[in-house]
């Protein structure tokens, strides 16, 4: 046997004291998480700009709720037995020990800040808008993100379909108004927990009976969440479920009359719809109307699997987290699929006004009198642009023309000193020395010409 090598004492301490080898930086974002980069931002301000115009137009309020919640208030209000619930919360302990997620998505969050702050004392209904990122641990694939952003409208304390139906007009105008004009909603009610419990036994009876041609998903949905099955994509379950009950032929009287009553206002705004059985929107939350906003393709076909939006009426929430009974509606939309549609349909988008002046400066004293000069313009409505950080002026001179401005402003060390500037014209490539107090209503007037 090879005799072993005896390490020494110095040895030893150097091994003890070497850095332990540091992690690898993964320079990447997360999985399914990305950065939306300044090229895309135009149709991401298209949207923000049009959805929360909508939401202004229709007398919706802003509200921003936390990223993070405590975890019941979501596991309470969407319910155990959902995908959301069950596989894809982002939860962890925070160093105080208390149990909290990033919200997956904005409802819960809104309800309980309703309830918080005692809205129920306001006027009804309540109208919140909403707008920011939400988080799902799901498997990434087009159109699905881990970190992803929604829009959306809650109606808190009203329970007449009109304002069901308004849900659908707001979400359907954001959509069209956006440039997406073959959009479909999709409808259906799955009644209210009275009717809806005869209707889960139906089903389960249904189901129950044709137990082996259902994926394993779905066998587990029928111990949890039965009406799940209705939407699950897989193909076995959707040649099961054609012929399965549907919830409108099992609805209470109620129920059935605020479905129709949402469907002839529908009728009335000229919004074109289809009714859904299988639309069952998997959260617990849900009672009577569900719908989602599908785009389709010129002859009526759904394009994509994926929706641009949902929503629905929520008539228990409140009461289940503890507030007072307070039926509630609301829908939101995913922006991340709405900036995609909108670019690969070439939809139009409003460009920022080009600035019409550029801002040229040589030297150190001459940039100090720029900055200022630059916000003084700014301020009086006047669309500027600089490059700073240039040194020459002819490289700023190139900036200035690749812009297309009509005025160039010089300012030089001399008129720094003088407290003057030069006024450029740029299409006749005359120059005018003029005062720096008057540089405002000069370029105004020139402007205006
Ligand atoms: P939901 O309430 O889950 O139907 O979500 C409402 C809308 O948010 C959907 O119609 C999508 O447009 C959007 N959305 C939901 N989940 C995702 C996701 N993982 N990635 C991107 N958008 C999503």
């Amino acid at each position: 046997m090879p005799r072993q090598k005896k390490i020494s004492k110095k040895s030893i301490r150097k091994i003890k004291a070497a850095k332990p080898e540091k992690e690898e930086l993964l320079l990447q974002s997360p999985r399914g998480m990305r950065d939306i980069l300044p090229a895309d931002q135009i149709y991401w301000q298209q949207v923000r700009r049009v959805s929360e115009k909508a939401a202004a137009d229709f007398g919706y309020r802003r509200i921003d709720v936390p990223l993070v919640e405590f975890t019941n208030i979501f596991s309470r209000s969407i319910g155990e037995g959902t995908d959301i619930i069950d596989k894809e919360m982002y939860s962890f302990s925070t160093k105080g020990g208390e149990k909290v997620s990033l919200r997956p998505e904005f409802t819960a969050g809104i309800a309980r800040a309703y309830i918080q702050h005692g809205m129920h004392v306001s006027p009804k209904p309540v109208k919140l808008y909403y707008t920011g990122p939400c988080y799902r641990y799901d498997r990434p694939q087009e159109g699905r993100f881990r970190e992803f952003f929604q829009f959306g409208c809650e109606a808190l304390g009203e329970q007449d379909p009109v304002i069901d139906a308004q849900m659908i007009q707001m979400g359907w105008r954001v959509i069209y108004q956006l440039g997406i004009k073959n959009v479909r909603v999709n409808v259906n009610s799955i009644g209210c927990p009275s009717c809806r419990k005869s209707y889960r036994n139906l089903l389960i009876h249904y189901f129950e009976s044709k137990k082996q041609k259902l994926c394993i998903d779905c066998k587990r949905r029928l111990e949890t969440n039965p009406l799940r099955i209705l939407d699950c994509k897989e193909d076995k379950c959707v040649q099961v479920r054609a012929s399965a009950p549907q919830s409108i032929d099992h609805l209470c009287e109620e129920c059935r009359t605020h479905f129709k009553e949402l469907l002839e206002y529908l009728e009335e705004l000229e919004i074109p719809f289809e009714l859904d059985s299988n639309l069952v929107r998997g959260l617990d939350y849900y009672t009577k109307t569900v719908f989602e906003f599908m785009s389709v393709s010129e002859s009526g076909e759904e394009k994509r699997k994926n929706a641009l939006g949902g929503g629905g009426r929520y008539d228990g929430l409140v009461k289940m987290l503890g507030g007072e009974n307070t039926p509630a509606v609301g829908f939101s939309l995913g922006l991340d699929r709405l900036a995609a549609e909108m670019k690969k349909l070439g939809a139009r988008i409003y460009k920022e006004p080009k600035p019409r002046v550029f801002l040229a400066q040589l030297g150190v004293f001459a940039k100090k009198k720029s900055l200022k000069m630059f916000e003084g313009l700014e301020r009086s409505g006047i669309r500027v642009a600089e490059s700073f950080g240039r040194g020459s002026l002819k490289s700023q001179l190139k900036v200035a023309d690749r812009l297309g401005v009509e005025i160039t402003l010089i300012l030089g060390q001399k008129e720094a000193i003088d407290q003057t500037v030069i006024v450029k014209d740029m299409a006749s490539g005359n120059q005018e020395i003029i005062d720096a107090g008057k540089v405002i209503d000069e370029i105004k007037r020139r402007l205006k010409k």
